[in-house]
């Protein structure tokens, strides 16, 4: 068989990069072919994508639903494992009441999923208890996008914009491993004459790309920030026009900013301060600047403030708002943009409208066809839904996450799941998580399913179906169609993607995130339709705030903030850094991409990175077992060292489960505007553990 490729796009992260997939006749469905006419990623690939069809193999995703007897998990029917999930979610709802029924969703679910999800539990289950893992990825930026323009959208600019700025500060990310064909928009930018600054504690590959790299103590990038304001004060680079005509709030920003002085910036960043200065001058004399934010700065106790301070810069130079510069954010999971817009987040309902606002409330709730009344109010962020179970919340359905490995404190976390009555995991594979449920429900994915996703430049693009899923699996659609019709509500749950999309359109009609003129059939035609797009005549909104903002008074926003140490800081007992992230050949908590031969072939395990010098100091051989012990566990993995880390500073991927799982260590501490948990500073002691790593 060798007919035409399916037009689609690549099952992980943000970028969302196009690809063909071409039906075969062997043990894997299809194979992945370049597909050059989508404009974001032009053909490129990274390896993640290019061997994404491995996860349709048999053998490597789940075919049955299982449900636990006597403790184990054992194959069954639809319609057992169905039943007894209605049955628990409804039994708990009579005895605790409609808030223990909980509901956790994905930054990876299509649009369709995360509103039918958001639906389901507001409508079906009535519980206020719901949230997903895209708050750990990017709610910190959407907290500090709302707070001075008025509107979140990761990038307000399409990434083909970026190579024509002057100047790119890229704070905490590292998209040469992430996202490495984005890469070319940075290199563009530098063969136009631009200059690219990349604040990043390890000097990543993105940073090896870098005209300037600083390299901030993990935790201080909100100093850095308020460092850089302040010289572009004191040396009159402030845009005043600009700031008089679009902005409001300067006095009290110029204020703190002028309280960080560039030497103590320099005490608390350790970046010295000729390349503080050498980082204002090449952004103030670019024609135009962007910063863009990743997860580094983000998730933090403190990511809200620490995003409204490189907003600041943006603003106070008059980057915002014009052409070819601006404030933007480089979201991480796959749908984590479309993800937080539809009504899965425990504030919001669809089109980005917010729960507790009663038009917003009348509006969905028509659309709905129930009683604003009966709507549940906002909820619990996701760590302290999480935290929660097994107290408060007592039978949790969790579609497309893997929290076990993913979230902050992670055994605590895996603890609370345990401590459930009762917990039903929808996925493509079993997961570590999906191992502790009592009905585990086997799911299509990406190639075996149609649905739009949105991303990283609020593109609404189109996954196509190209593949019939195995015999026994079904859609998330499917499993709410028919958990719904169990507990009494028939109608209004269709299981055709292009029809809940048409319901999300309505319901999305006037709200900020706006699809009510974007159709399946136009993102076909147009490579993606970006929103808000209030009409089928309305060509997209490809750049936002060209002419005003989204505040009340189309004026953007300062905030006043003020640097504060991480949660945790290190003391005589747990004295180094711990920072996480990711590595180019895993994706998140690896459920997909572990089971991937040629990616665990290029990463097959965790380590720990450190500087020769830590090294030496506490007797640490390279590919040595290493143990890392934090406040809250231990974990033990091979030491690699390296001179692109601080000496002050460890870093840990965190795709892998068990004794080798970052997030064991990472601190729950809570950013008080985002509800983003501190997952890139806290402070740990390393032991050698003896003995070399095992061969792998
Ligand atoms: S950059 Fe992201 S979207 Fe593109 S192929 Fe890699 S994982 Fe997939």
């Amino acid at each position: 068989m060798n007919d035409a490729a399916t037009d689609t796009h690549c099952p992980y992260c943000a970028l969302q990069c196009g690809m063909g997939l071409r039906r075969t006749d062997g043990p894997v469905p299809v194979t992945v072919v370049e597909r050059p006419s989508f404009p974001v990623n032009q053909g490129a690939l990274c390896g993640k994508g290019s061997n994404a069809a491995a996860v349709l193999a048999p053998g490597a995703r789940l075919t049955t639903p299982l449900v636990r007897v006597d403790g184990e998990l054992r194959p069954a029917g639809w319609d057992e494992a169905l039943d007894r999930i209605t049955e628990a979610l409804a039994a708990t709802a009579r005895t605790h009441g409609r808030d223990a029924v909980g509901v956790f969703g994905g930054g990876g679910l299509t649009n369709e999923k995360a509103y039918l999800l958001g639906k389901f539990a507001r409508v079906v289950l009535g519980t206020s208890a719901i949230d997903y893992n895209g708050r750990f990825c990017m709610s910190s930026a959407a907290a500090g996008g709302i707070r001075a323009f008025g509107l979140d959208r990761g990038l307000p600019f399409p990434v083909e914009d970026i190579p024509k700025a002057g100047c790119v500060i890229l704070v905490g990310g590292n998209p040469a491993e992430t996202m490495p064909p984005f890469v070319r928009y940075l290199r563009e930018l530098q063969e136009n004459g631009g200059r690219l600054i990349v604040v990043d504690p390890r000097r990543t590959r993105t940073a090896e790309l870098a005209d300037l790299h600083l390299a901030p103590r993990p935790g201080t990038d909100l100093a850095l920030a308020l460092g850089m304001l302040h010289l572009v004060v004191a040396g009159g680079l402030t845009d005043e026009a600009f700031i008089a005509d679009r902005t409001t709030g300067w006095a009290e920003t110029r204020a703190a900013a002028m309280a960080h002085w560039p030497e103590h910036v320099e005490s608390v960043t350790g970046v010295p301060l000729p390349q503080l200065r050498e980082a204002v001058r090449l952004f103030c004399e670019a024609p135009t600047g962007m910063v863009l934010t990743a997860r580094g700065p983000e998730q933090q106790a403190k990511g809200t403030d620490t995003v409204s301070a490189w907003i600041n810069l943006c603003l106070a130079t008059g980057n915002a708002g014009r052409p070819n510069a601006g404030y933007g954010c480089l979201t991480g999971q796959g749908n984590g943009q479309g993800g937080r817009e539809h009504g899965q987040k425990a504030d919001q309902l669809p089109g980005y409208r917010k729960l507790d606002d009663p038009a917003a409330r009348a509006h969905v709730a028509a659309v709905w066809g129930v009683d604003p009344e009966s709507l549940p109010g906002p909820g619990r962020s996701a760590y302290e839904l999480l935290d929660s179970l097994g107290t408060d919340v007592r039978a949790l359905l969790l579609m497309g996450s893997n929290p076990v490995v993913s979230a902050p404190h992670s055994q605590h976390v895996t603890g609370r799941l345990r401590s459930l009555d009762f917990l039903a995991v929808s996925d493509v594979v079993l997961s570590e998580t999906a191992a502790l449920a009592d009905v585990v429900l086997p799911v299509t994915q990406w190639a075996e399913e149609t649905g739009t996703m949105t991303n990283l430049e609020g593109r609404v693009i189109l996954r196509r179906k190209a593949v019939d899923a195995p015999g026994g699996v079904r859609s998330d659609l499917d499993v709410m169609h028919a958990l719904a019709g169990r507990l009494g509500h028939g109608e209004g749950f269709p299981t055709e993607p292009e029809k809940v999309f048409d319901e999300l359109r309505r319901a999305s009609a006037g709200g900020p995130a706006d699809y009510a003129g974007i159709s399946y059939e136009r993102i076909a035609a147009e490579d993606g339709v970006f929103w808000p797009c209030p009409s089928a005549e309305h060509p997209g909104t490809p750049r936002l705030f060209l002419d005003r903002f989204a505040t009340p008074d189309g004026r953007a926003r300062f905030t006043a903030v003020q640097h504060r140490p991480a949660a945790e800081e290190p003391d005589d007992a747990f004295p180094v850094r711990l920072t996480t992230g990711r590595v180019l050949a895993q994706y998140q908590s690896g459920a997909q991409t572990r089971r991937v031969a040629e990616l665990n072939a290029a990463s097959p395990g965790a380590f720990v990175e450190l500087h020769p010098r830590l090294a030496e100091r506490l007797g640490i051989q390279d590919g040595e077992q290493v143990a890392v012990v934090s406040r809250r566990g231990r974990t033990v993995t091979p030491a690699r060292l390296t001179t692109a880390i601080r000496p002050d500073t460890v870093f840990m991927p965190f795709h892998w489960p068990g004794a080798a799982n970052a997030n064991v260590h990472t601190n729950p501490a809570l950013d008080p505007v985002s509800r983003m948990p501190e997952f890139k500073a806290c402070a740990v002691r390393l032991e050698p553990a003896g003995g070399p790593a095992p061969a792998d």
